[in-house]
């Protein structure tokens, strides 16, 4: 699969599958089986699992442009997305002494039959996944892990779920080591039920692991080097990726605000609102400016990742603080800009207003990496 027909497939899936089901899914919370078969079917599931593994070995450039293109459809889906590639991409660069038992996962994830995700966050210590509470235990050559994790994506939809824990001899708070924990793996459950404000469809339950045996050969990175790993592999794609989910809704607000002003008419006047209002094509062209700013700043980092140098982390720090600002200002303007129709959920906007506000939220969250960059700035130690 090249980068432009990953492209065109994730805008045939978005339009078959995902865009006459996003409002109802949304409404019901209900998790799209059929779109993770669609993708799955599509290849897109594999698109960076390496091809020397079956996979498609595409690059961030078209993780990004897939990942917006399904998020202007439903980014609860965008966001299943996401958390998947995020999981194959840290199974990919499992320690070599996993590699030979992940690959049957690896080609599983290429063939299209196996979703995965991450399952960082823990409910003690919140939004800082990158200090778990949970610490793994000696189990012969492998390890127990009992965890309480507060939001995991896919729960209960999820093949497998890549688990932070504290490394059974780590002597401080970031010393995590990260484990491949299959869905029936005993002790293994979805904790709750998950009806958020936004992203209702992407069935981010809490999941409990209780005494969950993990052999040595599905630890991904050595003895606490899970925390490195978060930084290499998870946050450049994961900010990048969340970035695009931004991206997507900006643009589902701009094209639904446009189709509103020109469809929406004021019939004693004999004008659309559009026709009609200055200021509402004020703000559209507003919307449209941040929309294509978000998508500049996107490019910029996809270039700084594919030639990586000394600005790059900042440039992945910024871009996911940046984009959830623009998402939560561009869609905030559409239901300004929409009134009572989108204020009575008669467009998909208040939809997008609500997911929009997920990625604000999503550690590391907007404020968290605004003290990282002042921090950075000043040359003060981040953790
Ligand atoms: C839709 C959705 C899907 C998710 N999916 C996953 C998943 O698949 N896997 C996973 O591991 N997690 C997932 N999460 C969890 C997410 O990444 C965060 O861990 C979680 O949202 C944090 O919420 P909290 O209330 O516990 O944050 P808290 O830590 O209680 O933060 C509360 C407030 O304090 C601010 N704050 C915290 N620390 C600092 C700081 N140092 N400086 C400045 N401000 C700070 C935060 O920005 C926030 O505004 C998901 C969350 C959501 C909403």
């Amino acid at each position: 699969m090249t980068h432009d027909e990953a492209i065109s497939r994730a805008k045939e899936i978005a339009s078959r599958v995902l865009a006459p089901s996003a409002g109802q899914n949304d409404k019901a919370g209900r998790f799209s089986t059929e779109a993770i078969e669609s993708l799955g079917e599509s290849g897109l599931l594999g698109l960076m699992v390496p091809a020397a593994i079956d996979g498609s070995g595409l690059g961030p450039r078209t993780f990004a442009n897939v990942t917006a293109a399904l998020a202007e459809a439903d980014a609860s889906v965008a966001m299943v997305y996401l958390m998947h590639i995020l999981g194959a991409a840290t199974i990919a660069a499992a320690r070599p002494s996993a590699a030979q038992a992940v690959k049957p996962i690896l080609q599983e994830i290429a063939a299209g039959r196996h979703l995965s995700t991450l399952a960082f966050s823990e409910a003690g210590s919140r939004s800082h996944f990158w200090t778990p509470i949970s610490r793994a235990r000696r189990n012969g050559s492998g390890v127990r892990i009992s965890a309480k994790k507060s939001w995991v994506t896919s729960a209960g939809h999820a093949q497998s779920y890549i688990v932070s824990s504290l490394a059974p001899d780590g002597t401080g708070p970031t010393d995590s080591t990260l484990y491949l924990v299959p869905a029936q793996t005993r002790g293994l459950s979805v904790a709750g039920p998950w009806d958020g404000l936004g992203m209702r469809a992407n069935a981010s339950a809490p999941v409990a692991l209780e005494d969950c045996e993990v052999p040595a050969n599905f630890q991904l990175t050595e003895d606490g080097a899970g925390f490195q790993a978060m930084l290499s592999v998870v946050l450049p794609l994961f900010n990048l990726g969340t970035a695009s989910v931004a991206l997507g809704l900006c643009r589902a607000a701009v094209a639904g605000t446009s189709a509103h002003l020109k469809s929406a008419r004021f019939e004693h006047l004999g004008q659309s609102l559009g026709e009609c209002l200055p200021t509402l094509r004020a703000q559209l062209a507003a919307m449209q400016i941040d929309t294509d700013g978000l998508s500049a700043r996107i490019d910029d980092l996809i270039e700084h990742l594919e030639r990586p140098r000394d600005t790059t982390m900042l440039r992945v720090l910024e871009t996911k603080a940046a984009a959830g600002d623009v998402a939560i200002s561009v869609t905030s303007a559409a239901m300004r800009v929409c009134g009572g129709a989108a204020f009575s959920k008669h467009l998909s906007i208040e939809r997008l207003f609500r997911d929009a506000h997920a990625g604000a939220v999503m550690a590391p969250t907007g404020d968290v990496l605004r003290e990282f960059i002042g921090k950075a700035r000043l040359g003060m130690p981040l953790f």
